[in-house]
């Protein structure tokens, strides 16, 4: 089999993790596995090296010279205890060290220019955040070699080319395609395991890009794709899909199979555990995926398959998921009613401001439109809105457009709950009891999802109490 198996930032988050992460991928490849490697930036829990270097950057452009100087040092001190538990004294582990060194040394230099112009633009966030994931795979290939495993760090801005869509960019399919296919094949016969960088990508130009956070996940599906890989594995630190994020939900259980459009609702949604934008190469490439823990290797993890695959099971309601710090965006009017095109014009107005819409519920009269964005956007929306309908507001056929906030989405997921009846009353209920407000309803496209919106503060409420009816609500 072809493998292309991704591992998370726990997974290589110290020397004990990495040594794990070399086991596993030896196995594999010990099985006659043919077995391409993809790794995130180092997580040591609750600290993610991703997250230390846009720290720096932040603290920068707010003309904080200290703070840059402490995280390089951190920095420095995270790589060289990984590297002196997975690489002995030698030439392997200076020139490593040195590698580290000249990418930290840049790290700073970078943060010293953003202080310098005061201007921290997408681009420099890119080139900040992705050198995490150089500085990974870098020690994971000299660790699988010290084991006596040919191994090759590969820096996938050779691999992925995007547009130049910075901090979240789109893969350009067919120069992708081309250049995966230059570069690791030849690794591959020659039996070079290829340690490809996670997260990262460039544009046609050769600038660095990044795929979005938890981007790491996209790119093995974008590799498996190229490579028709048999399948794509999805190494984490937690037993697969789980009904809830374990952190919420301590009793969540794992869930054995999902179907893509079943995990595809729970990422969007905000289950961490896969990122959103993973599904769509493997549906395409009919590619499965699993979900294992790289520290209980023996547990099956999760397994997604083809929609309506019998395999997935039809359990009414599988998992819940919930994503916050979301404004609840209302445009209310008299003058709205019947009036053709206001729909339109709103979701325009709010998609030239570059904002993802999460949600849109219906009211109960056509008198208002009401959806949901990310709080850190609900002023650009609200601000666009109000020059969009300009005339409207001037002649009182619309009578204002407001923000509830903070809000935080809901949201239940399973195939088999379009065939069973009263899933909905299932969940007022159950809120209800709770004495948790339900603000608005939505069902996902898919049908296969609905989501409730809530106030912030009933989320870990809302979360577990729906988690309870999970257990009651029979299969079908
Ligand atoms: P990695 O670095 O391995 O990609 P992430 O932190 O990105 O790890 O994702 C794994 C985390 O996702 C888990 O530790 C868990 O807290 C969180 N998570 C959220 N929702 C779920 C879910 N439904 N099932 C499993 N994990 C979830
Ligand atoms: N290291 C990146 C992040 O923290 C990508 C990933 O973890 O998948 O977002
Ligand atoms: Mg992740």
């Amino acid at each position: 089999m072809q493998l292309t198996m991704k591992f998370g930032g726990t997974s290589v988050g110290s020397a004990a993790a990495i040594r794990r992460t070399v086991e596993l991928v030896g196995q594999q490849v010990d099985e006659g596995h043919q077995v391409v490697v993809v790794v995130s930036a180092m997580g040591i829990r609750p600290v993610k090296v991703t997250d230390l270097l846009l720290q720096g950057a932040h603290a920068a452009v707010a003309d904080d010279a200290e703070k840059p100087r402490e995280i390089a040092a951190l920095l420095r001190q995270v790589h060289q205890e990984a590297i002196a538990g997975v690489v002995e004294e030698g030439e392997l582990r200076q020139a490593l060290l040195a590698e580290i060194d000249a990418f930290v040394r840049r790290f700073s230099d970078l943060c010293g220019a953003v202080r310098v112009l005061g201007e921290l633009t997408p681009r420099a966030l890119d080139a900040i955040a992705g050198m995490g994931e150089q500085m990974a795979a870098r020690i994971v290939a000299a660790a699988l070699q010290t084991t006596g495993r040919p191994a090759a760090a590969v820096d996938a801005t050779a691999l992925i080319v995007t547009d130049a869509g910075f901090q979240d960019a789109t893969p350009l399919v067919e120069e992708t395609a081309s250049h995966i296919e230059a570069t690791l094949p030849p690794l591959l016969a020659a039996n070079t395991i290829p340690v490809v960088t996670g997260f990262i990508a460039a544009t046609p130009d050769g600038i660095t890009t990044t795929l979005g956070r938890g981007g790491s996940d996209y790119t093995a599906a974008l590799l498996g794709r190229a490579l028709a890989s048999d399948e794509v594995w999805i190494w984490t630190d937690v037993d697969g899909v789980m009904s809830a994020d374990p952190r919420l939900v301590p009793e969540a259980h794992t869930i054995r199979a999902l179907t893509y459009r079943e995990v595809g609702e729970l990422a969007y949604y905000g289950a961490r555990v896969l990122h959103p934008r993973t599904i769509r190469p493997c549906v395409e490439a009919g590619i499965p995926l699993r979900i294992k823990n790289t520290f209980h290797p023996e547990n099956p993890g999760t397994l997604i398959v083809a929609d309506g695959s019998p395999v997935a099971g039809n359990g009414a309601m599988k998992a819940v998921t919930a994503i916050g710090n979301q404004s609840l965006i209302s445009l209310e009017g008299n003058g709205m009613l019947g009036i053709p095109g206001i729909a339109a014009r709103t979701f325009s107005a709010v998609a030239r401001q570059g904002v993802n819409v999460l949600l849109i519920s219906q009211a109960s009269s056509e008198q208002s439109i009401c959806f949901s964005v990310p709080g850190s956007s609900a002023t650009t929306v609200i601000g666009a809105l109000e020059d969009e309908f300009a005339g409207e507001f001037r002649r009182r056929d619309m009578d204002r457009v407001w923000a509830l906030e903070p809000v935080a989405i809901v949201t239940v997921v399973g195939a088999g709950m379009r065939g069973t009846p009263g899933i909905a009353g299932r969940l007022f209920s159950a809120l209800g009891n709770a004495g948790i407000n339900i603000i608005a309803i939505a069902q996902g496209s898919s049908e296969c999802s609905i989501s409730l919106v809530v106030d912030e503060a009933d989320t870990r409420d809302a979360v577990q109490e729906i988690h309870n009816l999970l257990q009651v609500v029979p299969a079908r």
